[in-house]
């Protein structure tokens, strides 16, 4: 999904259609700022607002998700086009969600013996001292590692307002979490909330 080309096609149609960012915004119950989101290729419109924001903007929203307006010829071909990327999308994220676990796990894998090596067998003091410090390294490594592979993956979604939004990374380290779940200030509306992890944006 090319979100700039999408965001610029949105405004067109917008001033096509002789709105401000704020009228549009109106309609649809959101802020302006959100438009101006969108509008710089900066997120993409939730789910339940893909139906109302094409209406008020009379196109299609397989013209939203294509980014420009498709003729009859193309329709079915882009259609098709559109709904591969999503599944697409849905796909890799998951691969990355599954690829921070393993990484997690292998971490653990990795470091753990270091540590008991250390605590248990008869060495040189600077040796213990030395195998501590790589096993340090590679657990701050790996959590490293996995944080940004679970950050990128999808999205967070609000469950106040619906809105789906990737954390920066401080707000991303600093939320207490489950598995699945992360707490995290909505960009939308600013609840403090556990938001779930989702595939999509
Ligand atoms: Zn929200």
């Amino acid at each position: 999904m090319d979100q700039i080309k999408i965001g610029k096609f949105i405004a067109q149609e917008r001033k096509r259609k002789n709105l401000t960012q704020k009228q549009l915004a109106e309609q649809l119950g959101i802020s302006d700022k959100t438009i101006s989101k969108w509008e710089r290729g900066n997120g993409f419109p939730e789910v339940s607002l893909l139906l109302p924001l094409c209406e008020k903007l009379d196109i299609s929203v397989n013209e939203l998700l294509t980014g420009k307006r498709v003729s009859e010829e193309e329709y079915r071909v882009k259609a098709e086009e559109n709904m591969v990327n999503l599944i697409k999308e849905a796909q890799e994220s998951k691969k990355k969600i599954i690829l921070s676990a393993a990484v997690a796990g292998l971490t653990i894998i990795a470091a753990v013996p270091l540590f008991v090596i250390s605590g248990t067998v008869e060495m040189e003091n600077w040796l213990r001292v030395l195998l501590v410090a790589i096993g340090i390294v590679v657990v701050t490594g790996g959590i490293i590692i996995a944080c940004i592979l679970d950050r990128e993956a999808g999205a967070f979604e609000c469950p106040e307002c619906g809105e789906r939004f990737v954390p920066d990374m401080k707000a991303y380290v600093m939320g207490p979490h489950t598995i699945t779940k992360r707490k995290l200030v909505c960009p939308k509306c600013g609840a403090y909330k556990y938001c779930k992890h989702v595939l999509t944006k």
